[in-house]
């Protein structure tokens, strides 16, 4: 077994983390090298976010919740329609 990167140095760490990739204002992708949620420490890698967020409200536009939501409506499309095609065919 080859141990000779661990424990690995802080400036190998940085140079094979991975990379933020957030749009620059000149049309680029940020190269900063990213933190856990995959964004570097200018485009929201310090951030807390859902309700670990200070300026968290309802969860209204959590991502679950708008899916919910979309689940729902289409569940109600395809209802709807069902019942079109159905009172249709028994007139
Ligand atoms: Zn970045």
């Amino acid at each position: 077994m080859n141990n000779s990167d661990y424990p690995m140095s802080p400036a190998k760490r940085l140079r094979t983390a991975q990379r933020c990739g957030a749009r620059t204002r000149s049309g680029g992708v940020c190269r900063q090298p990213a933190m856990k949620n995959g964004r570097c420490r200018l485009h929201g890698g310090k951030s807390l976010s859902g309700k670990a967020h200070g300026r968290y409200k309802h969860g209204q536009w959590a991502k679950e919740a708008i899916e919910q939501r979309q689940g729902f409506a289409a569940l109600l499309r395809q209802t709807k329609q069902l019942l079109r095609e159905h009172s249709r065919s028994n007139r």
